[in-house]
């Protein structure tokens, strides 16, 4: 039996799509090689890099003078590349909205005058800043946010006004709604919720600001050497890069984003409306600005949590475990989870609660 896979990260693929690697898997493209074993120089590879590059321009709708790239070492690595590619005045302001946004920031400090000018730690990050207030300083590079919170289950409903280039990282929800890309100076997202296997990072940055990296930024964190490269300057995680771009077809298939998005509403819609009719479980994000991705809850009691995520794991509906920092559960719901996993994670907390409230 598949299991529902509620995992952060990395996280369920969709079914059609594992299936159709699968039987490409030891014929790539009519090669004779597993897409595992190609060269990335060959031409049927660099063909697929171009289809991937394509596919999420069509999807985002992305302007031509954006480069996309796909990059290694995880949106953890981004944290870095922000500042080696584009603090130029030494100086930048974070909004911090939970622990990735944290990590953001704090690798920023490492290379400049980082400021941190709006958090919600305050409430365990159960909230998005008032973006009208917030301070931003004068003469900074860019302003970096966290556009979805995955371990605390929020996102930004609007994104803030800024003078400075905006740098967000969406790796938690890239692909699941409809972003206005003209908005950001650069978007960065790890591929593994929504869209591959762990391996490729998606990078769209607008050329005009990564044409100066600073003196000390490594040749591969450099944005317009990937660019000029077309995401080829070194071996790239070509099996990664080639699941992306089968996820992709299948969401262009779909209807795009705006269609995605919908059910995606639906989905979290479902979740949220069981949470907040049962007097059993809760969810303590400010509403408005609940993510549709990751959905955080906790039953009465840690012992409570314990035994219904092991029920839960009895019935196929996995990897619901709460992240260390907050504990109790988080459902990940993304794009590749089906109406019917979330349908079957509600009807197993309605069971749980009537067997234990
Ligand atoms: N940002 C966000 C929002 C994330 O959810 C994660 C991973 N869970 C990261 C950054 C770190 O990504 P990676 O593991 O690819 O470095």
């Amino acid at each position: 039996m598949r299991a529902y896979n509620f995992s952060a990260g990395p996280s369920t693929l969709p079914l059609d799509v594992l299936e159709e690697a699968q039987r490409e898997f030891l014929d790539f493209s009519g090669t004779g090689m597993s897409v595992t074993e190609i060269s990335h120089r060959n031409k049927a590879f660099s063909q697929i890099v171009e289809e991937g590059e394509r596919l999420l321009r069509e999807l985002l709708h992305i302007p031509e003078d954006y480069a996309v790239l796909f990059v290694q070492g995880g949106a953890s690595t981004q944290f870095a590349a922000v500042p080696l590619n584009l603090m130029h005045n030494g100086k930048a302001d974070y909004i911090v909205t939970g622990n990735f946004a944290k990590k953001a920031f704090e690798e920023g400090k490492i290379y400049g005058d980082a400021a941190c000018v709006a958090s919600s730690a305050d409430k365990t990050y159960t909230y998005i800043p008032d973006l009208k207030n917030v301070p931003f300083r004068d003469g900074t590079d860019y302003v970096h946010i966290c556009s979805n919170n995955t371990i605390f289950g929020t996102r930004y409903i609007e994104f803030p006004e800024t003078k400075a280039t905006l740098v967000a990282d969406m790796s938690s929800e890239i692909l699941s709604r409809e972003i206005d890309v003209n908005k950001f100076g650069v978007i960065y997202a790890g591929a593994q919720k929504n869209l591959a296997p762990a391996g490729v990072t998606i990078v769209i940055a607008k050329r005009s600001l990564i044409q100066s990296p600073l003196p000390l930024c490594p040749t591969m964190l450099q944005w317009k050497v990937q660019d000029e490269n077309g995401s080829l300057y070194n071996t790239p995680p070509c099996f990664s890069i080639y699941m992306a771009v089968l996820v992709l077809r299948k969401f262009k298939k779909e209807g795009g984003i705006k269609a995605i998005n919908e059910i995606n509403e639906y989905k979290a819609g479902l979740l949220y409306d069981f949470i907040d009719n049962s007097s059993f479980y809760t969810n303590s994000v400010v509403k408005k600005y609940r993510s549709i991705m990751n959905v955080p809850f906790v039953t009465p009691s840690a012992e409570q949590d314990e035994s219904f995520l092991k029920g839960a794991a009895k019935e196929g509906l996995v990897s619901l475990k709460g992240h260390r920092l907050v504990g109790g559960m988080r459902a990940s719901i993304y794009n590749a989870m089906p109406v019917e996993g979330v349908k079957a994670l509600i009807a197993y907390m309605k069971k749980f609660e009537k067997d234990n409230a």
